[in-house]
């Protein structure tokens, strides 16, 4: 972001005053009713250049363009040679679809030395509304030269390609967006759609199930699935072949013997592996018995055999060797030898998330199986030490350092001892997705992270009262972590407060509109900038045309097309606690953690837009910038890491997000 720096010099140094009212703009911004600003601009006379860029920034996040494009001409009028005025002006007459007016502003830049990937991505995106094509491209191409990272190039590219009905180059390019930054699932749809164009049936078949496995309630998806099952010789045929090597490798597969952690002292836990389904298949490694509600033996359970649990007439059994064993109220599967898994079959993991896939899983423990509501849930009972074997991994790249892993293994204890509560009313203590935790068995687990467990064994932290504090994490907060009573509404909780996570603080929080843009759209010195690997969660652009917005907005609340977004409220640390949704048929709010969920599953809340709408007044184009990726409270896994780089302890890790606590060994 050398480029914005830049730009930030020219006008720091061409007006360096600040007038009286700033604070109040700054205060105005965080205030409860951020839905007028006119109401502001009307007791608004200031030749300060900071104040029209902070006007400026309010109005765009509004969707007012022509306003916000009356203020960066009277930055102009003050100075004309303010390049970051140009440059915005330029984007505000993009999505005003004045191209040419857009196309002098961007020529302001041809004449001076800076230059970065923003510039021609910019210019890129006026000439392909131009249909300039022979252009378009060589734009595209420098601004990837000069940062790669940026997905929203790939995609543009893929919409020029699209546009010339070059649909080979377009899913290409589609595929490289997705392959950068794999929160755009949307993509995954329009990539099925082109390889129909293209009569590729097989791959538009895989693109739809990965839809359908992404979203299984997307109509388009399933529709296109049963039709080509149903009508595609050569599909059908593979899919029978699939099918048979999928039932071979489950008769040779033998779920191993783990090595098994044996202490009367560690609690075990009750997770729930699989919720409301019709029916299960497992197969265990070792003999089992089967015991009925009262824990009473019912039935000597085979290792290696198929076992099935199925309804005949509501009523659940389980069935072997063709036999079948009905069951009043539960059973549970208990293992022999304690050190013997067990794989359950197709068990689907991160459903709604990118990384959704339906997989066989292999579990340690024993289960508990009973039907409710007609379907049937399964539970796996294990010690919260081997659950944790599971979880980690999950929760942390296992290739990071060992202290940044440990940090991790504490954090994640004592938030499962904590959160034992979460589904108490449906029978166990936690589920095996993101809404607790990914749990994913054995096949989850790695020797490194299974070390981090061992070697901080019963570590938790607690308050003085002795309880465990709640020891929230998330993937990267972006630079600042937030205040857990500001974005969940939660009441103040002592030990999670927001936190700069770095050593030296240069910005003052809470930021005016302008500086919060800059704060997104930059790279501040922070534990958790990036060191090498996927910069993608601490700064990024995720783009939406009109079609993937209603269609993220509108699985949440049916509101048809959507007119405007407006914030309404946002933290002092910056993440959005409210937005208003205008749409053709109703408005809505939402607000804390599910923005970012209703707005197309994006990294996080602490973002900042600008969008363009078609003639009909409708949004066409969305660009929001982004920064962190998760709710941004508590504990900053890559921060973790950047700290664990940098020689501090995983002690040392937890003292710098969590305050107020102590240490524990609890066994
Ligand atoms: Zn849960
Ligand atoms: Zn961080």
């Amino acid at each position: 972001m050398i480029f914005l720096k830049a730009l930030l010099v020219i006008f720091l140094f061409s007006n360096m005053c600040i007038a009286d009212d700033f604070i109040s703009l700054t205060d105005f911004y965080y205030s409860k009713n951020l839905n007028n600003p006119e109401k502001y601009y009307k007791n608004y006379s200031t030749d300060n250049i900071i104040d029209y860029f902070n006007l400026a920034s309010i109005y765009k996040e509004f969707g007012k363009n022509e306003k916000a494009g009356e203020i960066y001409k009277k930055i102009l009028e003050i100075n004309p040679k303010e390049a970051r005025a140009h440059f915005e002006l330029a984007k505000v007459y993009y999505f005003l679809k004045k191209y040419e007016e857009a196309e002098k502003e961007i020529n302001f830049f041809l004449n001076t030395n800076i230059i970065n990937w923003e510039v021609y991505f910019w210019w890129g995106c006026i000439l392909l509304k131009e249909k300039k094509y022979n252009d378009v491209l060589e734009k595209f191409n420098t601004a990837l030269k000069l940062d790669t990272r940026k997905v929203v190039i790939y995609i543009k590219i893929a919409q020029l390609y699209e546009q010339r009905e070059n649909f080979e180059e377009a899913v290409n390019y589609y595929k490289k967006a997705i392959a950068a930054d794999k929160t755009y699932t949307e993509l995954n749809k329009k990539i099925a759609r082109l390889y129909e164009k293209m009569k590729d049936y097989i791959n538009s078949y895989k693109y739809w199930v990965i839809v359908n496995n992404i979203d299984p309630k997307d109509i388009e998806a399933n529709e296109k699935i049963n039709y080509y099952v149903a009508n595609i010789a050569e599909l059908k045929a593979k899919l029978d072949e699939y099918n048979k090597e999928l039932k071979q490798k489950r008769e040779i597969f033998i779920p191993p013997d783990k090595k098994t952690i044996a202490s009367g002292e560690i609690p075990i836990i009750k997770i729930g592996l699989l919720k409301e389904v019709d029916s299960i298949s497992f197969k265990c490694g070792g003999d089992f018995e089967i015991r009925d509600e009262k824990g009473k033996f019912v039935l000597k359970g085979e290792k290696l055999k198929e076992y099935n649990i199925d309804f005949d007439s509501n009523r659940v059994f389980l069935s072997f060797n063709n036999e079948k064993l009905y069951f009043k109220d539960r059973i549970f599967i208990m293992r022999q030898n304690k050190d013997s898994t067990t794989t359950i079959y197709n068990i689907h993991h991160g459903e709604g998330f990118y990384w959704s896939e339906k997989k066989d899983t292999t579990y340690r423990g024993d289960f508990m199986i009973y039907a409710v509501n007609k379907k049937i849930n399964l539970i796996n009972l294990i010690n919260i030490e081997e659950y944790l074997y599971g979880v980690v991994p999950s929760e942390i790249p296992t290739q990071w350092h060992k202290e940044a892993l440990k940090a991790q293994a504490v954090a994640a204890r004592t938030y499962t001892l904590r959160h034992l509560d979460q589904h108490r009313k449906e029978g166990f203590d936690l589920c095996a997705t993101q809404h607790c935790a990914v749990y994913k068995g054995i096949y989850g687990e790695n020797k490194k992270t299974n070390e981090a467990v061992d070697e901080t064994a019963g570590e938790v932290l607690v308050d003085k009262n002795g309880e465990f504090i709640d020891t929230f994490y998330s993937h990267c907060c972006g630079g600042h972590t937030q205040d857990v009573s500001d974005v969940w509404g939660f009441k103040r909780i002592q030990s999670l407060k927001g936190v700069f996570d770095g050593e030296r603080n240069k910005w003052e929080f809470p930021l005016s509109p302008f500086y919060f843009e800059e704060w997104v759209r930059s790279l501040p010195d922070a534990y958790c900038r990036a060191t090498g690997d996927n910069e993608i969660s601490f700064r990024w652009i995720r783009y939406f045309d009109a079609e993937s917005l209603e269609m993220y907005i509108n699985k949440k609340e049916t509101i048809g097309k959507i007119k405007d977004i407006e914030p309404v409220k946002r933290a002092k640390y910056g993440a959005l606690t409210e937005i208003r949704v205008i749409g053709e048929k109703g408005i809505r709010n939402f607000k804390f953690d599910p923005i970012r969920n209703i707005l197309g599953k994006i990294r996080s809340n602490v973002i900042k837009w600008e969008y363009s709408k078609d003639e009909k007044g409708f949004i066409d184009e969305i660009f929001i910038y982004g920064a962190g990726w998760g709710h941004g409270v508590g504990m900053c896994q890559r921060g973790v890491k950047g700290m664990a780089e940098k020689g501090k302890n995983y002690k040392e890790i937890l003292f710098h997000y969590y305050l107020y606590f102590y240490l524990l060994a609890l066994f």
